[in-house]
């Protein structure tokens, strides 16, 4: 899911916002959504501040319905909303024009940190989910109807939390992308997932950046991760604690028997990190 491209004369060009759900990874392309369950432990005290349990089914029927609606000037107009609903009002959302309809060009985006709403991104690149890109001035971040998921606002928001970080921290880095990557997941994981756990999102990029990623920047996001479960941060609540730590091996114990995903290096070195039974699953089509 990474792509490098270039557009007008480009000094860096960029990554790609993968979808951080349940596999869909072209949800632009999909003309029927999946139905999603909702956020599973909606009603208890964790985590703290949880906003979305209530809105859920709202959600998703909202977002289906954006996403097949046909008329494109309402479908933009509805995947717009939905974005600002899902970023707040504190975040600058714009709709891009279309002047350049195959490929991505600063003359259709307003520069960070204004974030571009871009119906037609599928179109310009072959991920219509998120990405950034900068030119010798400015750096911008677009999101694509991909971003928009019906599982809840989460998508829309870690995307964004992406392109943004690649922007604040990765103008000019020139170490290969899969360390970014990995960098950048890393920190969406241990800011996000103690509050998004009742999304169950199953970190795909996470673990497909990790297995791609040096040895060196491995072992960083390793002990980031084990330290974020040993050390969480104190937003937390004490007593929510145990319910995340639990969330936070479940997760992983998901991933063994999840026969979709390949074997995943991470959750042997989280297992291994966190003092977890170690148990490897079979690889794809080995039974
Ligand atoms: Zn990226």
């Amino acid at each position: 899911m990474l792509m490098y491209m270039n557009v007008i004369k480009p000094l860096v060009l960029t990554c790609a916002g993968v979808l951080g759900i349940a596999g869909i990874v072209q949800a632009q392309q999909a003309t029927t959504p999946p139905v999603v369950p909702p956020p599973v432990s909606a009603s208890g005290p964790c985590p703290i501040g949880f906003r979305d349990s209530a809105k859920a089914r709202d959600w998703q029927v909202r977002v289906d319905n954006a996403h097949a609606l046909a008329d494109t000037v309402q479908k933009r107009d509805a995947l717009y909303a939905l974005v600002k609903e899902a970023l707040g009002s504190e975040t600058d959302v714009r709709i891009a024009a279309n002047k350049f309809p195959t490929q991505p060009n600063p003359a259709d985006y307003m520069p960070y940190p204004v974030v571009n709403f871009d119906v037609n991104l599928g179109g310009k690149r072959d991920s219509g989910s998120s990405y950034f890109f900068t030119t010798r001035d400015a750096a911008y971040v677009v999101l694509g109807p991909g971003s928009i998921h019906s599982r809840g606002p989460v998508t829309t928001q870690n995307n964004t939390d992406h392109e943004r970080y690649h922007v604040e921290r990765h103008w000019g880095d020139s170490r290969p992308v899969m360390d970014r990557e990995v960098e950048v997941w890393t920190h969406i994981f241990t800011t996000t997932f103690h509050s998004d756990y009742p999304y169950r999102l199953l970190w795909n990029p996470l673990m497909s950046a990790y297995e791609n990623a040096s040895p060196a920047e491995r072992a960083i996001t390793l002990h980031e991760l084990v330290k974020y479960y040993q050390n969480p941060p104190a937003e937390i609540g004490s007593g929510c604690v145990d319910e995340f730590r639990a969330e936070y091996r479940g997760w992983i114990e998901r991933r063994v028997t999840d026969e979709k995903l390949a074997w995943r290096q991470l959750i042997t070195d989280l297992q291994r990190g966190l003092d977890l039974p170690v148990v490897t699953p079979a690889p794809p089509g080995s039974k």
